[in-house]
C-alpha cells in the first residue's frame, strides 16, 4: 500500500474534518503529496495542527492546505497546472444537526462538487482515480437487514434528512456516469457510523453527545425509547478500509460498504459508555422527542469489502470507546 502511495499527489477535500484528518496522518506518513482543502463549516484547524499553523502555513514538506469551497470549479482554488492522482472527496457536513443547520451546502458539496472535482481530474488527468466518500444514509430507513451493496434504500427525498442523503445519492450517481459514460476509475464507499478521535465533541452525534454527557455527570439524552441501533466502526478501521479502497487495482466503478456489524441499540451504547467512564454512578436518562426519519435499524453487511478490500475490522467497540473517551477528556481540559 505505502507503494501506491509514496510520491503521488492526493487531494483530499474536507481534510481538516473528522475522517479527513485521520486519513492525513497516514497520507503525509506514506509521503503523498497532500493537498488539503477545507472550507472549515465542519472541519477543525485543531486537526490540522500537526500539519500547518494557525495561518495555515505547512509545518511539513509535503502538505497544503487551502481554505477554500469545494463547491466551485477545482480550477478557482487549486494550483494552475496541479496533476492530481488521486481524489478522496470527503467533504460535507455528517452530523444530522450540523447539516441540517448548513442544508444548502451540505446538498451542493455532495452533488456539484463532486461534478466539479471529477470534470477537473477528466480534464488535467483522466488516468487519474477518484473516490467518494459516500454514506449508510443512501439506505434510508431500510427495509433490509443487515444492508448490502444491492440494496436501493428507502429515503424520504424530501424531509429533514433528504439534503444529505439525497445529495450523497446524487453523488453516487455522478460518480457512475464519469465511469461509465467517460471511462474514468471513480470508486464508491458507503460509510456506516464511525467514531474516534478527532470528532468534534460539539457535533451533535450520538457518541459525543453521551461521552461528554457521562463526562460532565450530565443525564444521557435518549431520542425516543433508544431502542434504534446503529453499528460503529472505530475511525482507525475505517481509514484502513479507505486507503485499501484507494490503493488496490482493479476496483474501477465499484460500490462497497464500510463499517463495523456490531449492532447497538442506543440504550446499550449509553450504557458501555457508563460503565467506562462512571461506573459508580446511577445511570441517568432524559428521554427526548425521536426525529422525524431517524432510521430504526442500521447494519452494515461487509462481506464485499472482507472479500475485495482483505480487511475486517480490528478495534472492539469496548476499546474504541476508551480511546475515544481518553481524547475527549483531553479536549475538554
Ligand atoms: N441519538 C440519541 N441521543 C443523542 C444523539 C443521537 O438518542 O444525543 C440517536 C439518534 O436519534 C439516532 C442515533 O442516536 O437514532 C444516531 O444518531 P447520530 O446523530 O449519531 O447519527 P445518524 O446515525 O442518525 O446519522
Amino acid at each position: 500500500m505505502r507503494n501506491y502511495f509514496s510520491g503521488k499527489t492526493v487531494l483530499l477535500t474536507g481534510g481538516a474534518g473528522f475522517i479527513g484528518s485521520n486519513i492525513t496522518e497516514k497520507l503525509v506518513g506514506f509521503g503523498c503529496n497532500v493537498v488539503c482543502v477545507d472550507n472549515f463549516i465542519s472541519g477543525r484547524k485543531v486537526n490540522v495542527r500537526e500539519f500547518a499553523n494557525e495561518s495555515g502555513n505547512p509545518r511539513i514538506d509535503n502538505y497544503t492546505l487551502i481554505q477554500a469551497d469545494v463547491s466551485q470549479p477545482a480550477g478557482n482554488y487549486l494550483p494552475e497546472g496541479i496533476k492530481l492522482d488521486l481524489i478522496l472527496h470527503f467533504a460535507s457536513p455528517a452530523s444530522p444537526p450540523r447539516y441540517q443547520d448548513n442544508p444548502v451546502e451540505t446538498y451542493l458539496v455532495n452533488s456539484i462538487a463532486t461534478h466539479y472535482l471529477l470534470d477537473f481530474l477528466k480534464r488535467t488527468n483522466p488516468e487519474g482515480r477518484f473516490v467518494f466518500a459516500g454514506t449508510s444514509e443512501a439506505y434510508g430507513d431500510p427495509q433490509v437487514h443487515p444492508q448490502t451493496e444491492e440494496y436501493w434504500g428507502n429515503v424520504n427525498p424530501n424531509g429533514k434528512r433528504s439534503c444529505y442523503d439525497e445529495s450523497k445519492r446524487l453523488g453516487e450517481t455522478i460518480c457512475g456516469v464519469f465511469y461509465r459514460d467517460f471511462g474514468m476509475d471513480s470508486r464508491i464507499l458507503r460509510i456506516f457510523n464511525t467514531y474516534g478521535p478527532k470528532m468534534d465533541p460539539t457535533d451533535g452525534r450520538v457518541i459525543p453527545n453521551l461521552i461528554m454527557q457521562a463526562l460532565k455527570n450530565e443525564p444521557f439524552t435518549i431520542y425516543g425509547d433508544g431502542s434504534q441501533t446503529r453499528s460503529y466502526c472505530h475511525v482507525d478501521d475505517l481509514v484502513e478500509f479507505i486507503l485499501r479502497m484507494s490503493s488496490k487495482e482493479g476496483l474501477n466503478g465499484e460500490t462497497i460498504n464500510i463499517g463495523n456489524p456490531g449492532e447497538f441499540t442506543i440504550v446499550q451504547t449509553a450504557e458501555m459508555i457508563h460503565k467506562l467512564v462512571s461506573p459508580d454512578t446511577e445511570i441517568r436518562f432524559e428521554h427526548q422527542d425521536m426525529p422525524t426519519d431517524d432510521p430504526t435499524r442500521r447494519q452494515p453487511d461487509i462481506t464485499k469489502a472482507k472479500k475485495l478490500l482483505g480487511y475486517e475490522p480490528q478495534v472492539s467497540f469496548e476499546e474504541g470507546l476508551k480511546r475515544t473517551i481518553e481524547y475527549f477528556k483531553k479536549e475538554i481540559k
